[in-house]
């Protein structure tokens, strides 16, 4: 049986269906917001991602829009306001944030700050009667993400994950592949992610302000990975870490880190992050055949391809829910807004994430396994 090429044909024919509909990644439909209004987001951070990455995403949006930015840089924002049409009204220092609760425009706050700084601004989002979309990772511990979770629903808001790959048409058909059986009974899972790091004084080395080194960066991809092509939550962690403190951009966190992921089916994932090294790569490994992306969890131009008897083919996925991953991920959060509905990655998927991140830095720091299921 040729798997990879039916499986794409069965999927592409379901993605040609009901032009009029969102279809989510979980294949539910979604109905335009009533009455049309695109609900209005806030966006905090004026960085490479909020203002090179996501800012332009609205342009391609159907049901979302900027309405507002918060920076510290008051002629950046003028500037940035300008540019999308946006009062001088809708720029927020960092200062005047919580002054966000009096305008109406606004729906959602994305907060696209370094790390240690997302719990401090999706609680008082929250505060200001705001829904939040907050980036990866979700915060830098247990502790933070619970209180994240307690604020948004106190304040009866929802609160979403900047998990981009549950939008991205790559990621969404290795998903699909892997619950359809393509690759039969799930044994392994390969993941790699990483980047070289230039720039000693970038905050992402900077423990108070990143919570971690690679694996709270681009270690959240290979540990997303591993859950959603197994589609299992792990029962035990064993990680170790290899860092050069003498090398000025890890005197503060780690570089290199490794860890195995161990599920209740007896499948193992290998995962792994790095700051010395470029890489980006999922594979997975079924008694009946292999699902590999390289690269798989880039902005654009990842490739999938399966494997099976000494045979490869390369994939083409069908269009995912938005005309890219960073729409789809961004009208997601006005669709369960407007639909009363709980976003696919709320804040629980976070917490989740970063139980199973805090196991990792423990296991490394004491050199034995971790078990996640409450098992001694
Ligand atoms: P960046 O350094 O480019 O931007 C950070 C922004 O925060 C800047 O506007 C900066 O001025 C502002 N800021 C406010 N207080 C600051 C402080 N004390 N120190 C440093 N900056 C401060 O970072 P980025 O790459 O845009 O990352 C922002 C967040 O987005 C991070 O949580 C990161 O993990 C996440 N991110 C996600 C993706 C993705 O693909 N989902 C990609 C890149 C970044």
């Amino acid at each position: 049986m040729d798997f990879g090429r039916r499986d794409f044909l069965l999927s592409a024919a379901a993605a040609a269906v009901a032009p009029q509909m969102i279809a989510t990644p979980a294949g539910a439909q979604t109905p335009l917001p009533a009455g049309g209004r695109k609900l209005g987001y806030a966006i905090v951070g004026l960085g490479s991602y909020g203002l090179g990455v996501i800012i332009p995403e609205f342009a391609h949006c159907q049901h979302s829009k900027l309405v507002a930015v918060v920076t510290g840089d008051a002629a950046k924002g003028k500037r940035v306001a300008a540019e999308h049409g946006l009062g001088a009204n809708a720029v927020y220092s960092y200062a005047r944030f919580d002054e966000i609760r009096n305008n109406p425009e606004i729906d959602i706050v994305y907060v696209c700050l370094p790390n240690s700084m997302h719990a401090e601004y999706t609680i008082r989002a929250a505060k200001a009667g705001k829904h939040v979309m907050c980036e990866k990772p979700m915060a830098i511990s247990v502790a933070e993400c619970e209180a994240m979770i307690a604020a948004c629903r106190k304040a009866d808001r929802k609160l979403m994950i900047g998990y981009r790959c549950h939008f991205e048409p790559f990621n969404l058909e290795a998903m699909r592949l892997a619950r359809s059986g393509a690759a039969g009974k799930i044994r392994y899972v390969r993941t790699e992610h990483g980047f070289t790091q230039g720039d000693p004084s970038k905050w992402r080395l900077k423990r108070a302000l990143s919570g971690g080194g690679s694996l709270m960066d681009m270690g959240v991809y290979s540990l997303q990975a591993a859950r959603y092509m197994t589609g299992e939550e792990p029962i035990a962690v064993t990680a170790r870490e290899s860092t050069d403190r003498n090398d000025p951009r890890f005197r503060e966190v780690e570089d290199m880190i490794e860890w195995n992921l161990e599920f209740p089916s007896g499948a193992i994932a290998g995962c792994q992050s790095m700051y010395s090294a470029n890489q980006n790569h999922i594979l997975l490994m079924g008694d009946k055949g292999r699902i590999e992306l390289e690269p798989a969890t880039r902005y654009s131009g990842n490739h999938i391809w399966t494997g099976k008897d000494g045979r490869e083919r390369e994939l083409t996925p069908p269009p995912g829910p938005g005309v890219t991953q960073f729409a789809g991920q961004l009208d997601h959060l006005a669709d369960c807004i407007v639909a009363g509905r709980e976003p696919i990655v709320g804040g629980e998927e976070g917490l989740r994430d970063m139980r199973i991140v805090e196991a990792i830095y423990r296991s490394a720091r004491e050199g034995r396994t971790i078990r996640l299921d409450g098992r001694a």
